[in-house]
């Protein structure tokens, strides 16, 4: 499931499109498509020029020329490819997992495509107009790499559910946006941190190593371009390598890195986790 270094890599490779203008949009999935309909949507872009393309939590919102703007999330499998080309219908109906396309013209009047895959389809496409967009974000919580986020305000977002275990604060959007599964679990591993203590048992010192692991993991991941350990892929296609630097996540049964001890898996909110006993108190 792409978190937010996957989603920030597809992101940065997809500033090349920016600058295009949308020919067309073809969907054969149209219950992705959200707040629109095909036919709309179809109207509604077509000869509209991207302006941003930039990332919101795990989401990633393009803005076009009229105000307007796709949220686009990728779920569980979505896939984003820049094609350099004009992919063709043959190639559409031959590919059983390209659900949408984006037909663009280069500012060269060159033709390529924004292809949008998606093997278990619960991806969204969600149309967005100006005055919905503040609503929007406001329902998205603080983003752990904006430079504008202060220690205090993140140990304000930990302490909001005081009850909670402190594995799904991290992961909760409306907290703290763009952590998922893996990326929860390396933090709390590197911030000698157990995933099941509660949010209001850290101290001060514990949470400020928190707020810095969580930029450095989040940061060296983005340098690694993700992590590509199911079908993850960036906007060329390729692999992410921060698999290859994984602490604890899916380690369980092996030696931890630091003390050698067994990595232990457990469930907390329905989710795997996974976790060293020693190093993480
Ligand atoms: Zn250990």
């Amino acid at each position: 499931v792409p978190e937010l270094p996957e989603v920030q890599t597809i992101v940065n490779d997809l500033q090349k499109i920016v600058g295009d203008e949308i020919t067309g949009f073809f969907s054969n999935w149209t219950k992705a498509l959200k707040n629109t309909d095909i036919k709309k949507l179809n109207s509604r872009i077509r000869g509209k020029k991207i302006i941003s393309i930039e990332r919101i939590g795990k989401n990633i919102l393009m803005g076009l020329s009229g105000k307007i703007f796709l949220l686009i999330h990728l779920r569980m499998t979505g896939k984003l490819l820049a094609v350099e080309r004009e992919t063709r219908n043959v190639e559409r109906k031959n590919n059983k997992h390209l659900h949408h396309v984006f037909y663009l013209r280069t500012t060269n009047h060159e033709l390529r495509t924004l292809e949008f895959h998606d093997i278990r389809k619960f991806a969204t496409i969600t149309f967005v107009d100006v005055k919905n967009l503040e609503d929007l974000k406001s329902k998205i919580g603080a983003d752990p790499l904006d430079n504008s986020l202060t220690l205090a305000n993140f140990t304000g977002a930990i302490l909001k559910k005081p009850q909670k275990k402190i594995k799904e604060i991290l992961m909760d959007q409306e907290l703290i946006s763009g952590i998922g599964n893996i990326y929860a679990s390396e933090i709390l591993f590197n911030a000698n941190i157990s995933p099941i203590r509660k949010a209001k048992s850290l101290g001060r010192i514990e949470i400020k190593s928190l707020f810095r692991n969580t930029k450095k993991v989040l940061n060296k991941a983005i340098k690694m371009r993700g992590t590509s350990i199911s079908d993850y892929r960036d906007a060329r296609g390729k692999k992410g390598q921060f698999q290859n630097h994984l602490k604890v996540y899916k380690r369980h049964g092996q030696k931890c890195k630091k003390c050698d001890t067994i990595i232990r898996k457990s469930i907390i909110g329905q989710r795997s986790t996974f976790y060293c006993p020693k190093c993480q108190k």
